[in-house]
């Protein structure tokens, strides 16, 4: 006997949609881990020389008790930039799509 199955088929796709706030990842430059770009804090010395694209130290890191680089008498040269890490990348979220002519010739 066939039986009909009443089971809808509700196709259940586990898209995870990736979380676009805060979701940002950056390297920390002191343990190398990846860490939430909110958890993360620059090197002023970095940030004066590249900008947005600077290293990032992460919370851990910054305030440890031990090494920590908020430390008194710690070298705040960026650890970063004396390991010869990469920079961030630029964000690709502000990606123009369309290239905007902005050269007036009036
Ligand atoms: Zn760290
Ligand atoms: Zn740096």
């Amino acid at each position: 006997m066939k039986r009909r199955s009443s089971l809808k088929h509700r196709s259940k796709r586990n898209i995870r949609t990736r979380s676009k706030r805060g979701g940002n990842k950056v390297r920390c430059c002191m343990c190398e881990r990846r860490v939430s770009e909110r958890n993360s804090l620059k090197p002023s010395a970095c940030l004066m020389k590249h900008g947005s694209r600077a290293h990032r130290i992460c919370k851990d890191c910054w305030w440890d008790s031990e090494n920590g680089f908020a430390r008194e008498g710690v070298n705040h040269e960026c650890p970063g930039c004396k390991k010869g890490m990469p920079l961030l990348k630029p964000k690709p979220a502000s990606k123009v799509s369309e290239v905007v002519d902005l050269t007036l010739d009036s």
